[in-house]
């Protein structure tokens, strides 16, 4: 039985996130995305290890983290007076997760 082509209507991080697993997985995959071209749009995007796992699953981590930087430290400021209300430490974030 042949398998069916596959449409994604939207060519965001889970559209081509989608399309890549599918056609590893052999199907003909099609994306449909407005945005006349892909480009950079905004400052950046923090990426969970629950995300890394899925690039991993595409084959995409190494690409993905080469493009970015690894924190050793995440900490989150209240907008008014930059005061640090939590501070994470991210060094061991490949070994624990
Ligand atoms: C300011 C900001 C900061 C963020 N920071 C983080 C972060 O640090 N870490 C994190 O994990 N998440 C972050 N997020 C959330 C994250 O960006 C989204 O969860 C993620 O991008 C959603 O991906 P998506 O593929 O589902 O949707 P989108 O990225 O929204 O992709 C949908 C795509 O579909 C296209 N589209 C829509 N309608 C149609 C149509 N009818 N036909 C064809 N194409 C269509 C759009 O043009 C778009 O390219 C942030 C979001 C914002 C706004």
């Amino acid at each position: 039985m042949s398998r069916p082509a596959i449409l994604i209507v939207g060519g965001g991080i889970g559209g081509l996130t989608a399309a890549a697993g599918l056609a590893q997985a052999g199907f003909a995959v099609t994306v449909l995305e407005a945005a006349p071209a892909f480009g950079e749009i905004g400052a950046g995007v923090t990426l969970s290890p629950n995300a890394m796992r899925g690039f991993d699953f595409t084959g995409c981590m190494e690409k993905v983290a080469a493009a970015g930087v690894e924190p050793k430290r995440q900490r989150i400021q209240h907008w008014q007076d930059g005061r640090a209300l939590l501070t994470l430490e991210r060094a061991d974030a490949r070994e624990k997760y």
